[in-house]
């Protein structure tokens, strides 16, 4: 014989039907429920337990037919190991990525072929002025920068991504709470109520980049992002005459984790921003399915200039579609120092923060 036992929402203990009030009943806790409460909870604990995390992807992405490879060569730059692919007419004569001249011809071999391509509406001249004007304002840039004269070149890069697209379908339960106080006769009453709150639905990603080129750091790519994809055209060796692109390194696999994990971020908190009006809400069962993703191969255009100083790479890089631009060159904290003293000699404690917040707010 088994029985059926349901178990208390609050407690985890097993309930028992309360003939006197005609509810479920824990003994353990005291709370009591109506029935039908508790066979929702029930159907909610049974869907979410049995159905685990999963995700399904499908890669976009073919080789280069024979034609096409024919009409594409390869490089690699034996100063720092990028490795480079440009159409039949373009004359490579330096490393798009750091400039170098030692760069040799490389068998074209199964490469991921993209399927669309994004054109430069930023112009040399316009990225060159950007990248001037950057340093002009900035008073705390490091000596090293200021007067270092290999940095004024800038190159085009077409920058490889993977661009994923899904519809992300979650069931997410919260604990949640609500506190208040009262007084009673001489007795201060704190009263808890206790929800089980349930949101389900789905949320549509549309052209989420994960950049697939390991020589880029992430950091520097998602701070150039994003890249409007209804201006990209498709994609034909001819659409690189003059540029170079990137070989995408980063296979699609691993840019998958990486597109699954921002969902499944994305996902969690666009649900919880939708329980409010509680103390306190805590996850008590996620669950997120991304039934049908899929991904393809796209190139995006970077103008790049990449300067070694003191044995370490600094990258400044524009959005050649949008003109967004970032580096990772630091604040000098001497320069830094001097400047802070000489506005007050108050400005001890939390130098450091406040160096981070003019940085972000781009004063520095
Ligand atoms: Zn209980
Ligand atoms: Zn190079």
């Amino acid at each position: 014989m088994s029985t059926l036992t349901y178990k208390c929402p609050s407690c985890g203990a097993p309930l028992e039907f309360d003939g006197y009030s005609q509810e479920m009943a824990c003994d353990n806790c005291g709370n009591q429920f109506p029935t039908e409460t508790v066979k929702q909870v029930d159907a909610i604990e049974k869907q979410t337990a049995s159905s685990p995390d999963n995700s399904e992807w499908t890669v976009d992405a073919k080789p280069y037919s024979p034609e096409e490879a024919a009409r594409t060569q390869a490089f690699s730059c034996s100063s720092c190991g990028a490795e480079l692919i440009t159409d039949e007419t373009t004359v490579a004569t330096n490393c798009a990525f750091c400039g170098s001249p030692s760069i040799i011809p490389m068998q074209f071999g199964e490469e991921t072929r993209p399927t669309r391509i994004i054109p430069y509406l930023i112009s040399k001249e316009k990225a060159t002025g950007m990248f001037h004007d950057y340093f002009k304002g900035k008073k705390l840039v490091p000596n090293l920068f200021m007067k270092g004269n290999t940095i004024d070149e800038i190159r085009k890069l077409y920058v490889p991504y993977w661009l994923f697209d899904a519809q992300a379908n979650a069931d997410v339960t919260y604990n949640a709470s609500q506190v208040s106080t009262f007084t009673s006769g001489k007795y201060r009453v704190t009263k808890t109520r206790h929800f089980l709150v349930r949101r389900a639905g789905t949320l549509d990603f549309r052209d989420l980049p994960v950049d697939a080129s390991s020589k880029l750091d992430n950091s520097i790519t998602e701070s150039i992002e994003p890249f409007a994809m209804d201006a990209s055209i498709a994609f034909s060796p001819e659409t690189l005459s003059g540029s170079m692109a990137n070989r995408a390194d980063v296979d699609a696999e691993e840019s998958k984790r990486r597109a699954d994990n921002r969902i499944h971020k994305s996902t969690e908190s666009a649900f919880r921003n939708t329980v409010a009006g509680y103390h306190a809400v805590i996850p008590r069962s996620v669950k997120i399915q991304v039934p049908d993703g899929r991904c393809s191969a796209v190139l995006f255009p970077v103008w790049l200039i990449t300067t070694k100083k003191e044995d370490k790479t600094y990258t400044f890089a524009i959005n050649g579609q949008t003109g967004e631009l970032t580096c990772n060159i630091p604040y000098s904290l001497p320069k830094f120092l001097k400047w802070l003293f000489g506005l007050t000699g108050a400005f001890t404690l939390g130098g450091y923060l406040v160096a981070t917040l003019l940085v972000s707010l781009g004063v520095l």
